[in-house]
């Protein structure tokens, strides 16, 4: 197993049939960096390279990582295990696809080269839930805001004395 070069060159790699790894950290990776807070925890990356049909660059993978997010319902920091796995068929136009399997997905891509970086850090960003979230049920922020208010409010009872008065 070699390193992965920062920039990927489809037909070429594809053509070698190259088996790619390298274990990345969250930090390597700028727009990852800007959501995750564990930052200097680790991803693994593993990529195969390879023509399908004579005439289709594929790349096959597997992403495995941490991602720290904010939970969505009580805001604290929930840890997702993810290993988002793709299987890609690059085409150069749509009548392409139709000579691929159904367990292939077809990106239209005319680009010989890539960001190694770049093409990692889109397929983790899809494989992040819309609204991640504990898996146990956490208290919602939404709660806690209101008890927190009705106990500690102090204006509270002012306004209800000030509404006392006005009568
Ligand atoms: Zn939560």
């Amino acid at each position: 197993m070699q390193g992965i070069p920062d920039t990927i060159k489809l037909f070429s790699f594809a053509k070698k049939g190259l088996n790619l790894s390298h274990t990345y950290h969250v930090k390597d990776f700028p727009r990852m960096k800007k959501l995750l807070s564990n930052i200097d925890d680790k991803v693994k990356v593993e990529l195969s390279f390879y023509i399908e049909n004579n005439s289709i660059p594929c790349i096959e993978g597997i992403i495995k990582l941490n991602a720290m997010v904010d939970c969505q319902r009580c805001l604290n920091e929930v840890n997702l295990h993810l290993s988002p796995s793709f299987k890609l068929g690059f085409l150069k136009n749509e009548q392409q696809g139709g000579t691929l399997d159904s367990s292939f997905e077809t990106i239209l891509n005319a680009d010989e080269a890539f960001s190694t970086i770049e093409f990692i850090t889109d397929e983790v960003l899809i494989s992040i839930p819309m609204s991640p979230m504990h898996s146990h049920k956490c208290q919602s922020y939404q709660d806690k805001e209101r008890i927190k208010q009705e106990r500690h409010n102090p204006f509270a009872i002012l306004k209800h004395m000030k509404t006392q008065y006005k009568k």
